[in-house]
């Protein structure tokens, strides 16, 4: 597989409550810097592979020039690629929609449920909430992309109306939902956490009854393989050319393992990639080791408790809540 998670812009017309860009520069990339990364991703190039690039930001489609820009380059040099962006949509309008729909890049929509949930979270710079204007879009968007998707971040003040969010975005036309726990939030809790299971059980009945699919937790679309490929086969670009391992630490320069003009650091790789794998010691024994997050996402790890083989707890109580989640569905279908 070879996976490109490319940074366009750091610039976005929100200033949700969560987010981790709000203290960037507010920049795109650069005409200099997309021309050095055409080179860098064309001569990695494998016909053979899966080939992926999700465009990030800040929001993607204040630089939607430059993703058409990078999208019909590689196209022109026959490189065949899945694209994908996730997108506030508020810049989203019939012609853009064509543009993307033309050349296949598949949409996730950032709503984070009802409107009170919503609007507590994605505000606009004037400190009001994005929800009408975001659920003005999503019949158009449906229009060009039946089965986009909904991607939902799940704060933990907001955990008890799980239920009540996610049945609203499948109300307004949601086919597919993925909702995320935003494991930043410090205000999550065991009791919290245990909560969400009886939410998470009501809705598996209600929308695999209607034929949605609901992700809860794990992101499907970042790296399913048990052991990370961060820097081998996911390679993130950073809205100024410098090259990461893991979309979570993109920015964060004490993980940069190269650049799009010099490519990859064997050395600096290698400082992470000796993680890859390994079991965490307090991991040992737990029943959940082989499928569990912290066994494969070494970066997470580190990022929240600064060392790449010791768990966050809150990410341990969250898989345990899975865990007891699945045992409860395998009990009701007995
Ligand atoms: S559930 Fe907790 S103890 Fe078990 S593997 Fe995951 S982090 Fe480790
Ligand atoms: S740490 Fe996890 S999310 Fe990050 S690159 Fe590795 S597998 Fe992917």
């Amino acid at each position: 597989m070879g996976l490109y998670n490319i940074w366009v812009t750091e610039k976005c017309n929100l200033k949700c409550t969560y987010c981790y860009e709000n203290n960037k520069s507010a920049v795109s990339m650069s005409d200099e810097t997309v021309r050095d990364m055409i080179s860098f991703i064309s001569e990695r190039y494998d016909a053979s592979d899966y080939n992926m690039i999700n465009f990030h930001g800040g929001e993607p489609m204040i630089a939607f020039g430059r993703i058409i820009d990078i999208i019909d380059t590689l196209s022109g040099k026959g490189l065949v690629f899945h694209y994908s962006l996730t997108t506030n949509a508020l810049l989203l309008d019939e012609e853009k929609l064509k543009m993307l729909s033309a050349r296949d890049v598949y949409i996730s929509v950032s709503i984070d449920g009802d409107k009170y949930a919503h609007d507590m979270c994605r505000k606009k710079k004037d400190g009001t909430g994005s929800y009408d204007e975001v659920i003005s879009k999503l019949p158009l968007i449906k229009q060009y992309f039946p089965r986009f998707r909904i991607r939902m971040t799940i704060a933990a003040a907001l955990s008890d109306r799980l239920y009540d969010s996610v049945m609203s975005v499948s109300q307004a036309g949601a086919d597919v939902i993925v909702a995320v726990p935003d494991l930043y939030d410090p205000e999550w809790t065991y009791e919290k956490i245990d909560a969400l299971k009886y939410q998470l059980l009501e809705l598996d009945q209600e929308l695999n009854s209607e034929g949605t699919v609901f992700v809860f937790y794990k992101k499907p679309d970042i790296c399913n393989p048990q052991v990370c490929a961060g820097g081998i086969e996911e390679i993130n670009i950073s809205v100024n050319g410098e090259l990461y391992p893991c979309s979570f630490v993109t920015g964060n320069r004490k993980y940069i393992i190269g650049d799009v003009r010099s490519g990859i650091s064997g050395d600096l790789l290698r400082k992470f990639s000796v993680f890859y794998g390994r079991t965490n010691p307090v991991c040992e024994g737990c029943g959940r080791e082989k499928i569990c997050t912290s066994s494969r996402c070494k970066f997470i790890n580190a990022e929240f408790t600064g060392d790449f083989l010791t768990p966050s707890p809150i990410l341990c109580g969250f898989e345990n809540m899975m865990d007891s989640l699945e045992r409860m569905k395998l009990n009701i279908m007995a």
